[in-house]
């Protein structure tokens, strides 16, 4: 039996929290969940209580919980070689059987992959292969990276200045210097009257043209996005975005780096963004769903075209300079490479496209006729409900009031874990993709109580 109270006094007197209120948790007034064990889609603390995880996690365990067959290629891969390092030419059977599948299966026209450990270092790395491949082709200059408002790249020091949120930056120092930021593609909150999402894209594509102008096309080396932008605020692209963008980056020859940190490996309904709104990457970035979490691995994925400019340098610049300790760690691929089993198996991007129809068509039944709910959107097993005070002036809730974390903390009494959104008053689902319909009912309909509650509380304090 776990002893609560042991271990919630050792982790308050020393474990150093993200996003956590830190003197609230120091003194006591908020308390440590212990995770304890999970199974498909549920979760279950020290205390014996479930919940329902309608995020996976952070948007990463597509797979579920509990899995065992992974559990036991991380077993087998430990007990054979914990560990060796893959600098020098070293490798494993299991590095070299992701490498290869990777490359075949990621969009655009893919090389080689560079391993790192989380998102934001996979991100950081993409920005140095950014900068040593201008370098090589003798353009120094072209270095700047656009991001877009309200993306999320990590929160390293070059990831977390190309990440588009305010927060993330204040009292740290960033975002460094040559990151440039262009629009958020959120046609609900940034389309004109009377404008068509066919317009607003192309708005959004002049904005970034004129951009890349007036820094000169010669600084700018290369635009990141998410193919649908997650942390901030789960939007899918509005109709005829990703086309028009690319249009852009070709005419300047900029880079595109798609984060695929969020979509890749089925998350949208396809395998990656990319495929879904036919992006043709030079940089793909994925994470969490490449081993479902259940080790960190994530991946810089590089084109033939950036390849072979590196290649190329080698006997002026010597060997490629950039590399981790843990870079390619076996277990981290052999994880990868049964949780792709899986992927693939299950055709969970397949799954994902027909339970991602059903769960929007639930949402929209439970809150589409809410007088606080301005928009319900998603795409494959990502969605959000926004919440607004005003729905025909789209006007937002006075941020004091919390609508978006009240909801969520009203789930989460209910035992579903549905998150709210950083940005904004919007309740974000990101499930397993292997939730099935009946658990979609249930975790939509604990979602509706807890929505419910929260609007009573505001009719009751005249704020509705
Ligand atoms: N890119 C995207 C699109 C993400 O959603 C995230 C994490 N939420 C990251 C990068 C950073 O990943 P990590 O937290 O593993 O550093």
């Amino acid at each position: 039996m776990t002893n609560i109270a042991e271990i919630a006094e050792m982790d308050r007197r020393t474990v150093l929290h993200p996003f956590t209120y830190l003197k609230d948790y120091a003194t006591g007034d908020a308390d440590p969940t212990i995770m304890e064990t999970g199974k498909g889609v549920r979760i279950q603390d020290a205390t014996g209580r479930e919940y329902i995880d309608g995020f996976a996690g952070l948007y990463c365990v597509n797979i579920g919980y509990g899995r065992t067959e992974v559990a036991e290629a991380i077993a087998r891969q430990a007990y054979k070689l914990a560990y060796y390092h893959s600098y020098a030419a070293h490798t494993t059977e299991e590095l070299a059987r992701l490498s290869d599948r990777l490359v075949k299966m990621a969009p655009g026209n893919m090389s080689k992959v560079f391993y790192g450990l989380s998102g934001s270092d996979a991100n950081e790395t993409q920005a140095k292969i950014v900068w040593y491949y201008n370098n090589l082709r003798g353009k120094p200059l072209k270095k700047k990276i656009i991001s877009r408002e309200r993306g999320y790249h990590g929160c390293s020091v070059v990831a977390g200045s190309m990440t588009g949120l305010s927060f993330y930056h204040e009292h740290m120092d960033l975002p460094v210097s040559g990151i440039l930021r262009t629009g958020v593609p959120h046609f609900y909150r940034g389309a004109h009257p009377g404008e068509t999402e066919e317009a607003f894209s192309q708005r959004r594509a002049d904005e970034l043209e004129a951009l890349i102008i007036a820094e000169g096309p010669d600084t700018v080396g290369a635009f990141i996005a998410e193919p649908v932008l997650g942390t901030g605020g789960i939007t899918p692209p509005p109709d005829g975005y990703w086309p028009k963008i690319q249009a852009v980056l070709q005419k300047y020859d900029v880079l595109l780096i798609a984060d695929e940190v969020i979509c890749g490996f089925g998350r949208t309904g396809a395998m990656f963004g990319s495929h879904l709104y036919g992006m043709e990457p030079d940089l793909v970035t994925v994470a969490k769903g490449l081993t479902s979490a259940y080790v960190p691995l994530s991946a810089s994925i590089v084109s033939q075209k950036i390849y072979d400019v590196m290649e190329e340098a080698t006997p002026r610049v010597g060997s490629f300079s950039h590399g981790y300790t843990y870079s390619g760690h076996p277990i981290g691929a052999a994880a990868a490479n049964a949780v792709l089993d899986i992927v693939e198996r299950e055709d969970l991007a397949g799954q994902s496209a027909k339970k991602g129809a059903y769960l929007m068509m639930r949402l929209k039944a439970a809150f589409e006729q809410n007088p606080i709910v301005g928009e319900v959107r998603g795409v494959g097993m990502l969605a959000a409900v926004e919440f607004v005070a005003d729905r025909g002036k789209k006007a937002a809730f006075d941020p004091a009031l919390k609508v978006g974390a009240r909801i969520s903390q009203a789930a989460r009494n209910r035992n579903l874990i549905a998150r709210a959104m950083p940005h904004g008053d919007i309740l974000g689902f990101a499930p397993p993709l292997i939730m099935t319909e009946a658990e979609i009912d249930e975790m939509v309909s604990i979602a509706k109580a807890a929505v419910d509650e929260v609007f009573k509380e505001l009719d009751s304090q005249d704020a509705v």
